[in-house]
């Protein structure tokens, strides 16, 4: 449905956006999940229309945003990170001109308030002012204007930021009900939100894709994966670092202490889900190092989170 391909934004010579591809199918609720800075924002608004790419291709169904770029504005919803409501309207007025705005025909108008209000649970909150709403309520506010025009595709950018605990899990219903019958992306830099929500997560890290999979198979592959911590006397961290990574099926080996009582203490990735405790054990005993501690971990969905994006940290 969504096909992008080699998208890249410049702001003048800052990359912000670097040659992402990604094809989106219908009905996917897809989380693009990345520490602030990532691009997330950048790239919702290039997917939307509202920024001009520097390079690269957005195909949404048979159009793409070079030769049709309002017939893919007409097929997306938007909530962009800050709405700006006019204040001193009532909601049920904000959303009959949203109606107006949006071309919805005048005999539809009434139904489609109806079904916006019971969506979004909007039904106990048509008669105020906007400014007299908490976050929350504003944010379902504006999902029911993005979803006005009844499009394919709804495009919500950090939809439960600033939100509480109560909020953040009204808007996830709201997301889960939408994604029965819609496409929906939207961008979080929380984990767990993105797990609650999301079919498929989309991590981006500077600018770039870093991991792309169904939920549950990151899950899964995460779990696969392990961090093995070893603290080592008679050593210089140099040279553990230097063994150790050249073991085969170590990703990478970072230091995690180095006291000055001479011990190192280093935390070794694997990249596979081959078991490595016997290799690293025999490289150690061939040296005249001594081990003092050998501890094991499953490395979780947030490790691997942290490891592809923690060079922005
Ligand atoms: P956040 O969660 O903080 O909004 P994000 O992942 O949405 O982050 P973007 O807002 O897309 O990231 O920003 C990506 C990078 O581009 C950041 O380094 C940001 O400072 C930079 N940037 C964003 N907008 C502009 C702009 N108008 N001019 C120059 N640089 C910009």
């Amino acid at each position: 449905m969504i096909h992008v391909e080699n998208l890249t934004k410049y702001y003048d010579r800052f990359c912000a956006v670097d040659q992402i591809s990604i094809d989106i199918n219908k009905g996917e609720i897809v989380g693009l999940l990345g520490p602030n800075g990532a691009g997330k924002t950048t790239t919702l608004k290039m997917l939307t229309g509202y920024f001009k790419p520097s390079a690269g291709a957005i195909r949404v169904n048979e159009y793409t945003i070079d030769d049709h770029p309002l017939e893919i504005k007409r097929m997306i919803g938007y909530l962009p990170e800050t709405s700006p409501f006019y204040k001193d309207m009532l909601v049920y007025d904000y959303l009959e001109y949203v109606s107006k705005i949006k071309g919805v025909k005048p005999s539809d108008r009434l139904p489609r308030l109806r079904y916006l209000a019971d969506l979004c649970g909007l039904n106990q909150i048509m008669h105020k002012t906007l400014g007299e709403l908490s976050k929350g309520l504003n944010q379902r506010v504006g999902m029911a204007h993005a979803m006005m025009n009844d499009p394919d595709i709804l495009i919500l950018d950090e939809p439960t930021q600033g939100l509480d605990p109560n909020q953040i899990v009204e808007i996830r219903n709201i997301i889960k009900k939408i994604g029965q019958e819609k496409t929906v992306i939207f961008s979080t830099h929380i984990l767990s939100e993105a797990e609650a929500t999301c079919d498929r997560i989309v991590i981006i890290n500077r600018g770039k894709i870093v991991a792309d999979g169904r939920t549950e198979d990151l899950k899964q592959a995460a779990g696969k994966k392990t961090i093995i911590q070893i603290s080592l006397l008679h050593t210089s961290a140099d040279a553990a670092q230097k063994t150790l990574s050249a073991i085969d099926g170590i990703e990478s080996v970072d230091i995690v202490t180095q006291t000055d009582d001479g011990m190192v203490t280093v935390k070794a990735h694997s990249s596979g889900t081959v078991d490595l405790r016997e290799k690293i054990y025999k490289t150690i005993k061939a040296t005249d190092w001594t081990m003092v501690e050998f501890l094991q971990e499953a490395k979780t969905l947030e490790t691997i989170f942290r490891d592809l994006t923690r060079q922005m940290n």
